[in-house]
């Protein structure tokens, strides 16, 4: 059995922000670790790609949208690669196997009697690309986007039976795991006025066409949100299987969708999704309920991560001026400091309030002194004691044997299967402190002022030290990959040399 993890999408209308990169690091850690425990990893991301506010954008720059969101990817794209991403897939939503299995979605959920047209009339925020009801706004604008103006909106659309499913959602949220469930709470308050929902519109009412086309009525088109949602089956059907489609006679084309369908049921439930606060109903009420309309199980497990704001607690804003962008942090920390800084310094439950003191105080007082400076330490002292030679063998026997460091790396799993990867992060810097204070009750630089006479003390505490960071190598992998290859380079050699610096302080 696969274990099937993704994120939520980042619309290509922006640049990647702070936030963007929460989804992805975390659920990066989440395959690695599973990928440890030896299950096979299917690890998606991908971009969301059909927005009305993308299709502008583009036309503000004289491109088409498909141009457009095809450099949008390819800077999103570029982000992940830097931050050592372990996914298996990053997927378009404007594939044409997507926009195929949305349709054939549609049909299912149509032929059940799930989808029905009707007159709608109502709010309707651009930057959500939903509706409000007057009472959801502040001032009569979106909470989210107070500089747009709410559209006053009406057409026929089509709607999706959310309400058909209250009670199996009502279950679902009772027993999806999650790491935070004051948002489960809310869910259910707002399943008590369920109502259906609109998923399509007009495509004459729209300024450039740009969208999943509903194939049995090509005056509409699928509403973003929804196709979106379904970007999480798409990928599991085989490019082969869309193909042999695509040539195919319409009795044979039956036949390819059954077996697409049999698939998708074979390599689902979903194992794991990270999202955002913003995206929990979306993922937790909306998605399910359109899971059990296709008779496929909904996500098991979801981390539902804060937002991040300024060190004052604002929400980063355009008119403020407080952003931060993901290039002012990956210039001034590098990778493997954004990834610390998503897996340490972030809260996965709650809001982080960036505070760039804090965080390089973070920064310093962990991967500077704590880390950097016991790697440093080890090696010197080894490369002055014998000149770098170790024997690896004694060293896991001295290390087994010995009463005094004890290293736990059970908390940190123990930690990351509870669905909290911060503390995680934090357990493993606890284990890493117990090997310093080991060094300052055992000093053995002191010892070395007499290396002849004390030999043997100094020996076995470097290998129960050095031994003892070693077994912290794998855990460290799960967060910090590249540290965690240098550290084992550092100490699985034959000659041990004085290492460099890890990292610089700042
Ligand atoms: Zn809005």
């Amino acid at each position: 059995m696969t274990y099937y993890i993704t994120t939520s999408r980042p619309y290509t209308n922006a640049t990647p922000h702070l936030g963007t990169i929460l989804d992805p690091v975390y659920a990066d850690v989440y395959a690695r670790f599973n990928r440890l425990l030896g299950q096979q990893v299917f690890f998606l991301m991908g971009t969301d790609e059909h927005s009305s506010k993308i299709a502008d954008e583009a036309i503000k720059q004289w491109i088409s949208p498909q141009e457009f969101v095809n450099t949008k990817y390819q800077e999103f794209k570029q982000v992940f690669d830097l931050l050592e991403l372990s996914s298996d897939n990053f997927m378009q939503s404007s594939d044409a196997k997507h926009k195929w299995l949305a349709n054939l979605a549609w049909e299912k959920l149509s032929a059940k009697n799930l989808i029905y047209k009707k007159q709608y009339q109502g709010l309707y925020c651009k930057g959500c690309e939903d509706f409000y009801s007057a009472s959801q706004l502040v001032d009569g604008r979106c909470p989210t986007h107070p500089n747009l103006e709410i559209q006053n909106v009406e057409e026929e659309n089509y709607f999706f039976k959310l309400t058909a499913f209250h009670d199996s959602i009502l279950d679902y949220l009772r027993r999806v795991r999650v790491n935070d469930p004051s948002i489960i709470n809310s869910l259910k308050n707002f399943c008590a006025d369920l109502q259906d929902i609109s998923i399509s519109r007009d495509v004459s009412r729209q300024k450039t066409q740009w969208g999943v086309v509903v194939d049995s009525d090509p005056q509409h088109s699928m509403y973003v949100w929804f196709e979106a949602l379904l970007t999480y089956l798409s990928p599991l059907v085989p490019d082969e299987l869309y193909e042999t489609w695509i040539d195919s006679t319409p009795d044979i084309q039956k036949a390819v969708e059954l077996e697409a369908w049999q698939i998708i049921s074979e390599n689902t439930p979903q194992n794991l999704q990270v999202i955002g606060t913003d995206n929990s109903k979306f993922h937790l009420v909306i998605l399910p309920a359109i899971l059990f309309g296709l008779d496929i199980e909904p996500i098991e497990s979801i981390i539902i991560h804060g937002m991040i704001n300024d060190a004052g607690g604002r929400k980063f804003a355009k008119s403020l001026g407080n952003g931060v962008s993901f290039d002012e942090l990956y210039n001034k920390l590098g990778a493997e400091g954004v990834r610390f800084f998503v897996l340490f310094y972030c809260n996965s439950i709650g809001d982080t309030n960036y505070d760039e003191a804090k965080l390089l105080e973070m920064y310093n007082s962990n991967l500077g002194n704590k880390l950097g400076n016991l790697v440093m330490r080890l090696t010197t002292l080894i490369s002055n004691f014998n000149d770098g030679d170790l024997d690896i063998e004694a060293a896991k026997d001295a290390y087994e044997d010995n009463q005094v460091l004890r290293l736990e790396t059970e908390t940190i799993y123990r930690e990351l299967q509870s669905l909290r990867p911060e503390y995680g992060l934090r357990a493993w810097f606890d284990e890493v402190s117990k090997i310093n204070k080991y060094l300052e009750d055992t000093k053995p630089w002191t010892l070395m002022k007499d290396k002849q006479a004390n030999s043997k003390e100094i020996t076995k505490i470097l290998h129960i030290a050095i031994f003892g960071l070693l077994t912290l190598v794998e855990p460290l992998s799960l967060f910090l990959p590249a540290t965690s290859e240098l550290v084992d380079n550092y100490l699985r050699c034959d000659k041990i040399v004085k290492a460099t610096p890890l990292f610089e302080r700042l």
